[in-house]
């Protein structure tokens, strides 16, 4: 007892100081870490876990991703949303982390139900550093091209085609991802855990009692893009988890590895070795007003993102009324293999991709229309319209 008092340092303090620092877990991942390394710490967690998770989940969870989480901690209480259209809300619909009917549930029940909750955030996280670092790396290999001059054509697609350029632009590296960069991919991660389990849950025949079949049989056709009640832009982010996840699932990016142990949520992600990533998590920045150039601050989370409306921009002729159509009707996909439906305004200036000067990131739109053109692949142009 007393040895291992000693190397517990926490076990020397009174319980409701231990709950305190416990509470003050800057997210759910060091709360799982600070409960492994400290089994005083772990005991009180056992014993408050709805409490202490609601506590942390509140403060330092952006909104969206909480409710998904709550979705998650509640399935794993059985308690799933009561029709599919409520579950196709539940990143919009207000709620709490945890309810009465959970609280009453069992002390050992709420212990392990978060205690699977945190594991679980901590592959989402895993996963969410895996593709960032994937995309970043895939950004870095751009070589875009600068326009010197339009070429002849009829439509601007022609005239891009034709255009005189100079490939003289090397993306310029950032650093780590900023703190809306990972939260928009955590986001979109835990979006897709939450369809997994759904499915899985469906597939136990778990939703049958409460959705209608139509309903259950709906969802089993559903993926997790189409799935969301959600904006073209968050459908585009959702899509980029979407692509990893296949792409590693099948072998096609051998980053990192995936674990199957279960169909219904994600499989557990290991790194390949020699591949491991430094570990930078950023904190959410504070701007002065209207300082936030590059739309970075925690407010651009779930707002429209600067990329996506760039590109829709660029792909409607109605929006071009001294420039004239630049790419028409353009669909966002190409894009996204770069990352550009996660990326804030400093690395698009970084790769190239937009005008580092100032907030509008409609500035020398066409020029930067033409940098955008130019890294499209043989391929991507043989797809489009
Ligand atoms: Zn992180």
């Amino acid at each position: 007892m007393t040895a291992n008092t000693e190397r517990d340092a926490f076990g020397r303090l009174p319980e409701e100081l231990r709950i305190k620092i416990i509470k003050l877990s800057p997210d759910p991942l060091s709360l799982r870490n600070l409960a492994h390394a400290s089994p005083a710490m772990g005991r009180v967690l056992d014993r408050y876990a709805l409490e202490i998770v609601e506590v942390v989940l509140d403060v330092t969870v952006p909104v969206q991703t909480r409710r998904l989480m709550g979705a998650v901690l509640k399935a794993l209480f059985s308690r799933f949303p009561a029709s599919l259209s409520e579950a196709q809300k539940v990143a919009k619909t207000d709620s709490t982390v945890a309810t009465d009917e959970m609280r009453s549930s069992g002390l050992d029940r709420a212990a392990a139900a978060v205690r699977s909750l945190l594991a679980t955030a901590e592959n989402v996280h895993a996963w969410s550093h895996a593709c960032l670092e994937h995309l970043v790396r895939k950004s870095m290999e751009l070589r875009p091209s600068t326009l010197i001059e339009k070429g002849p054509g009829r439509t601007s697609r022609e005239q891009f085609e034709n255009a005189e350029s100079r490939k003289d632009y090397l993306p310029q590296y950032t650093g780590p991802p900023s703190w809306v960069e990972e939260q928009r991919m955590i986001k979109s991660f835990w979006r897709l855990q939450f369809f997994l389990e759904l499915q899985g849950a469906s597939n136990k025949g778990r939703l049958g009692t409460c959705w209608p079949r139509q309903e259950v049989e709906a969802l089993s056709k559903s993926s997790p893009d189409g799935f969301y009640d959600m904006f073209n832009f968050e459908r585009e982010q959702t899509l980029t988890a979407c692509d990893f996840f296949g792409a590693v699932t099948s072998g096609a990016i051998t980053l990192v590895a995936a674990v199957h142990d279960n169909a219904y949520r994600l499989p557990t992600i290991r790194w390949i070795e020699g591949a491991v990533p430094r570990c930078s998590c950023a904190e959410p920045p504070s701007f002065e007003r209207n300082k936030d150039n590059f739309f970075q601050g925690p407010e651009n989370l779930d707002a429209n993102q600067m990329s996506y409306h760039f590109q829709r921009f660029m792909s409607n002729c109605d929006q071009y009324e001294d420039a004239g159509p630049v790419l028409l009707a353009f669909p966002f996909q190409p894009w996204r293999k770069y990352g550009f439906a996660i990326w804030d305004g400093k690395r698009m200036a970084d790769l190239g991709m937009r005008d580092p000067k100032g907030k509008s990131f409609l500035r020398n739109r066409m020029k930067y229309s033409f940098r955008w053109f130019s890294i499209l692949t043989e391929e991507d142009l043989r797809d489009l319209p």
